[in-house]
């Protein structure tokens, strides 16, 4: 592929920052834009000085801001959202104005300034509870959280804005990523508690919901192959590993890590088990579309967790 102008909106957060060195590392020019509410420039500092990145901090949810970032670009890599899935329940529209507003400010700058070619991080979280797992991209999308909702609804405005711009899309749904510079989640979420406390761990849930975890290397490389390889106008991939651990997995991981013992683990579980209302019990994704373009994930869950651990492990300032 020749080097492109890309944008990366959330490129100082957790996924967007390895997709950034991605692109950088592949000769492509990055323009980064983040209004640095989740994210943090710390995720992009080997990169300073780098005639290849530019950092505009602006919010998508401001037109202007929007338009600036996408002025002049070939493509964008819209990572930027309000990732908390938890907080989307209590605070329903901080979750529409940062995902679906910021997304529809983003297309219509695309649709001002002519760029055709769109990457979206969307979710698993857009299936809700699937009768079956793996789940595949033809299963019905039925969200039961607000950010579900909201990734489905981004999904829909970029259908729309394809078929009817011609923009060329590419929607991931990405399971739960894990890797170096995550900062939310179960699996950041329980560390951050055995950090703070040894002697015991709330776990949210009975412990026992189903999930598959991908490290962020594999979930860069699917993001790459999907960009490269996809053909048609607008296209759908899953993103998630080939197996599926349970939260009770992670907590031994993380106690085995940090060689804890004898810690009081107290589940928290509401309605059926799960540990907050919009929490999904059991969801894992059918993967067969990207590996019919090439993609193997090299970590299964559990390695994809314990190299997240001792990554985060490594971090002084961890807080
Ligand atoms: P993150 O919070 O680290 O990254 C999101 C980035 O977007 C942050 O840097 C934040 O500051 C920025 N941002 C938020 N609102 C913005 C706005 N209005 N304008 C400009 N910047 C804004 O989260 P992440 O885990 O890296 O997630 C990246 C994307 O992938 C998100 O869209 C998220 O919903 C999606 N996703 C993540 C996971 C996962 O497991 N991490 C799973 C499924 C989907």
């Amino acid at each position: 592929m020749r080097n492109r102008a890309v944008l990366v909106t959330g490129g100082a957060g957790f996924i967007g920052s390895h997709i950034v060195d991605k692109l950088i590392n592949e000769g492509h020019s990055v323009r980064v834009i983040d209004n640095l509410s989740t994210g943090r420039l710390e995720n992009l500092k080997h990169l300073e000085g780098n005639p290849n990145l530019e950092f505009i901090k602006g919010d998508l949810k401001n037109e202007s801001d929007a338009e600036e970032a996408v002025r002049g670009v070939d493509a964008v890599f819209h990572f930027a959202a309000n990732p908390e899935v938890r907080l989307s329940t209590t605070n329903p529209r901080t979750h529409f104005e940062e995902n679906v507003v910021a997304t529809f400010n983003l297309l219509e700058a695309m649709r001002k300034f002519g760029v055709r070619e769109l990457i979206f991080a969307s979710s698993s979280s857009v299936y809700g509870e699937p009768e079956e797992i793996p789940v595949g991209e033809e299963a019905p999308v039925r969200p039961v959280s607000v950010y579900g909702a909201s990734k489905a609804a981004c999904e829909d405005l970029i259908h729309a804005y394809s078929r009817l711009y011609g923009i060329k899309a590419v929607i991931l749904r990405y399971a739960n990523i894990v890797g170096p510079r995550l900062r939310h989640g179960v699996t950041y979420d329980l560390l951050m508690k055995l950090r703070k406390n040894t002697s015991e761990l709330e776990v949210l849930g009975d412990g026992t919901q189903v999930r598959s975890y991908l490290y962020i290397d594999d979930a860069v490389e699917a993001t790459m192959l999907a960009w490269k390889y996809s053909t048609g106008n607008y296209e759908v991939y899953n993103v998630g590993n080939e197996d599926w651990i349970t939260v009770n997995d992670i907590v031994g991981v993380i106690l085995n890590e940090l060689k804890l013992s004898n810690v009081k683990i107290m589940h928290k579980p509401v309605l059926h088990g799960v540990g907050w209302p919009g929490d999904v019990k059991r969801i894992a994704l059918r993967i067969d579309r990207l590996r019919a373009i090439g993609f193997k994930p090299r970590h299964n869950s559990i390695e994809a967790v314990k190299l997240t651990i001792r990554s985060l492990l490594n971090i002084s300032n961890l807080e």
